[in-house]
């Protein structure tokens, strides 16, 4: 599955969170009819807050733990 580039940073997709992710949630809006499902992360201090935010806006999602496709480490400047 290909993942957006968001996802692919392993960073937590909360808006200024630079937290590396732990969990992944896939959504879509259901008021796109063609809409692919999109991925976000979180981490565990967000895990909460987007799913709220798309129980709120009545989307269907899926968390999942979030496995980074590979170790590397991003550094901080
Ligand atoms: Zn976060």
């Amino acid at each position: 599955m290909a993942l957006g580039v968001e996802a692919a940073s392993g960073i937590c997709s909360a808006r200024e969170c630079t937290n590396a992710a732990i969990y992944r949630i896939d959504w879509r809006n259901p008021a796109i009819h063609h809409a692919r499902t999109k991925t976000w992360l979180a981490c565990e201090e967000h895990r909460s807050y987007l799913e709220g935010y798309f129980t709120y806006r009545s989307f269907p999602f899926e968390v999942s733990a979030f496995v980074a496709p590979d170790q590397e480490q991003h550094q901080d400047h």
